[in-house]
């Protein structure tokens, strides 16, 4: 399987071990890219590029990073998703192996810009202490935020908090989907600010930086420098909430930091994939607070608001994009606003390496796989219901442990056809599934494969199964 590369030396990307084979590490670039997409720069940056893939043995990744602290929080937060993106590209991939491996003095040159914990808590310290807030993205104004039916309630709310400084709504709670635009107007809030009001201090952090920045705190015997850092500033926003599902200390400490802001009529902003009343695993007490001021949320959006967007980004991209082209990308893909900027993007690089307006037919082609992922996607709910159905049995039996033939097989059968007929991972399919092992899935997958071809009925239910699933 080990293809040797011979002739000139290749480029390599960065993240991986000079000695990989092309394969494994064109599948790892993929698998870092499409990591990248799923957590933004910002996650990317600080936790997916320290990783270097040092090898692939029977089944396993190997990849190393430079500290026990960095390992141990990729490994909690982000293996399943490293394991099911690369498992996505190389089949043969089915786990990682995380290792610690400490710098070597001369490093390459892109190994400096990464975290180094162990090596360099001085620098880390300085950068925790002057700035708590992330970077912001220029790209992200309320100028270039399209308004629609589905965003104006929170743009609205995003820019009455922007432009008065008596405090009006506290917290400004904005919820929605992926993808929608919460990052987008929480940026241009901090920006508004920063312009009118320069001397307001703002910090805008994602939740799980403010959880590792926290962490970071205990782990320095620092936590005065953190409440301090925190409790000064005059507006703060935490993006993502939900990354805080589970983490008791963390949500103590925002509680109280929290509450130490509002106390001094300090405007907070919050965000979330959920309500408030429907975050799982954060305290009553965080969520009750998250109630008291105002609760936007963004709604998925509509052919009309996608048009405008693409209508708005394409002007910025360059021509060479007929509006008949943007109409037919403003119908098919309807997922998310970042889905349709990768598909206007493409759009536009194809419309300029090929020196001519592109055409409907070109853009069904390049955009093909974006296409088919937006097709009516079913849900692995839809697909135990159905599976459920067919076979008469109890909805939790598809999460019980039980492993009488009679509920364990239609089981394996729902995670076969959730492996089939949805875009899920094998540890995804896992967590559905009572919170079993990607292994578990994969078992499943191979053995209802073999009884299809050996066994006439059981191919008969799953052939009745996909035709009702697939509408
Ligand atoms: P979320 O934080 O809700 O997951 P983001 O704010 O990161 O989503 O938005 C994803 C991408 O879509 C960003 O590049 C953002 O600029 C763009 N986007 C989302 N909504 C809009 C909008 N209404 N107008 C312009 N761009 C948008
Ligand atoms: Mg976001």
């Amino acid at each position: 399987m080990n293809k040797s590369v011979g002739g000139s030396p290749t480029e390599r990307a960065s993240g991986e071990s000079p000695k990989l084979d092309q394969t494994v590490s064109a599948a790892w670039a993929r698998a870092r890219a499409g990591l990248r997409a799923e957590f933004g720069e910002e996650a990317f940056r600080s936790w997916i590029n320290p990783l270097t893939l040092e090898a692939v043995r029977s089944g396993t990744a190997v990849l190393s990073i430079k500290s026990q602290f960095l390992r141990d929080w990729v490994s909690n937060n982000y293996a399943q998703r490293i394991v099911s993106h690369f498992n996505g590209e190389l089949s043969s991939v089915g786990s990682i192996d995380l290792v610690v491996k400490v710098a070597r003095p001369n490093a390459a040159p892109e190994d400096e810009t990464q975290p180094q914990p162990e090596t360099s808590k001085r620098a880390e310290e300085e950068e925790a202490t002057s700035q708590v807030s992330a970077p912001l993205d220029p790209r992200y104004t309320f100028d270039s935020f399209v308004v629609g039916k589905p965003n104006e309630l929170a743009y609205a709310a995003a820019r009455r908090v922007a432009e008065s400084e008596d405090i009006q709504f506290n917290p400004l709670f904005i919820h929605g989907g992926v993808g929608l635009g919460k990052t987008h107007l929480m940026h241009a809030i901090a920006w508004r600010i920063r312009q009118r009001t320069p001397w307001r201090r703002v910090a805008y952090i994602s939740a799980e930086k403010f959880m590792y920045q926290f962490i970071r705190a205990l782990r320095f015997k620092d936590t005065m420098a953190f409440k301090d850092e925190f409790r000064a500033v005059d507006v703060l926003m935490i993006d993502d909430v939900q990354f805080m599902a589970d983490k008791g200390a963390t949500q103590e400490e925002f509680f109280h930091t929290f509450n130490a802001l509002m106390d001094e009529r300090r405007q907070v902003i919050v965000s979330a994939d959920k309500s408030p009343s429907d975050l799982s695993g954060i305290e009553e007490r965080l969520i009750s607070r998250f109630n008291w001021g105002l609760v936007a949320d963004v709604h998925p959006t509509t052919y009309e608001l996608r048009l405008s967007i693409l209508q708005a980004k394409a002007a910025l991209v360059g021509g060479g994009i007929p509006d008949k082209v943007l109409e037919f990308i403003a119908h098919k893909i309807r997922s998310n606003v970042r889905e349709l900027e990768g598909a206007l993007n493409r759009m536009a690089a194809h419309a300029s390496l090929i020196g001519r307006t592109v055409t409907i037919e070109m853009a069904g082609e390049v955009l093909k796989d974006v296409l088919r992922a937006n097709e009516r996607h079913i849900t692995i709910e839809e697909i135990q219901r159905r599976v459920c159905e067919h076979f008469n049995i109890k909805m939790a039996e598809m999460h019980s442990a039980r492993r009488a033939r009679a509920v364990a097989r239609p089981r394996q059968i729902a995670m076969y056809l959730a492996k089939m007929l949805t875009s899920r991972s094998l540890p995804e399919i896992g967590r559905k599934f009572g919170k079993r092992d990607h292994t578990t899935v994969m078992h499943a997958v191979k053995k209802i494969e073999e009884l299809r071809a050996i066994d006439p009925s059981i191919n008969e239910d799953v052939e009745i199964l996909i035709r009702a699933l697939r509408g």
